[in-house]
């Protein structure tokens, strides 16, 4: 890839990716970190070539094996709670369900170390090929089911989820640091199909006594799925 499509000129350019941020402040969104780190990553490198005038607009897009990246404001709501009332990056960070990598890429710049997690090998190749230009250090890629976390880089001071889930995984929670926050889209109640279901953000935070919870917005999300392919 040559630096001009890393640059980017006319829809993928440095001003469109400024509109996306002044959007994201319209719709709420105060945490200038987060703010600028989705101003430095290009959004248009996670999609397909036909997709990327439309990168950054606030939706989601498909990415192919019937998933999605994640809606910019989403990914923005998500990474501020995490952050919310600390000072300085997040720490080690574990994000399941890496897609395209859009977010695994935003998170590096906000973490001292991002893992992330994709049980499809071959989105999981694909993010490979969209983050490497970007050369994040501190962000590792693993191939596996996400409900069990990678207990060998436990624990997490965040666990970030991009999957929706009626509950969170057991293993998911031991693996979080005391003091650590996990974020995920929670089933509140299923629907015909995945599309269908009803969602909320849920915020969970370890606690030296045990743990604190906190609802947020109605998100929908594509559906975290056991095992490998
Ligand atoms: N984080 C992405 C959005 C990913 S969409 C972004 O930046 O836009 C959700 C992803 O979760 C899909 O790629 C899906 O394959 C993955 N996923 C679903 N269940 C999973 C599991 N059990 N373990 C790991 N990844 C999973």
């Amino acid at each position: 890839m040559t630096a001009s499509k890393t640059r980017g000129i006319g829809f993928t350019s440095q001003r469109t990716r400024d509109r996306m941020i002044e959007r994201l402040r319209a719709q709420g969104v105060q945490d200038e970190t987060v703010l600028a780190a989705m101003a430095t990553v290009p959004r248009h490198l996670f999609v397909d070539e036909a997709l990327a005038s439309r990168a950054y607009e606030d939706m989601a897009l498909p990415i192919g094996f019937e998933q999605t990246i994640s809606q910019p404001v989403v990914v923005a709501v998500m990474i501020a709670a995490l952050r919310r009332g600390r000072e300085g990056k997040l720490g080690k960070v574990l994000e399941i369900g890496t897609g395209c990598g859009y977010q695994a890429a935003v998170l590096a710049q906000v973490s001292a170390e991002v893992y992330s997690m994709e049980r499809i090998s071959g989105l999981l190749e694909r993010a490979r090929a969209n983050l490497r230009e970007l050369r994040l250090r501190d962000l590792r890629l693993a191939y596996g089911d996400g409900a069990n976390g990678l207990p060998e880089a436990a624990p997490f001071d965040a666990i970030i989820l991009a999957a929706s889930t009626p509950e969170v995984p057991a293993a998911l929670k031991a693996q979080l640091a005391v003091g650590g926050r996990l974020i995920a889209p929670l089933i509140v109640k299923p629907g015909s199909g995945a599309a269908n279901s009803e969602q909320t953000l849920y915020l969970l935070e370890r606690t030296s006594t045990g743990w604190s919870e906190q609802w947020l917005d109605a998100v929908r999300f594509v559906p975290l799925r056991a095992g490998k392919q």
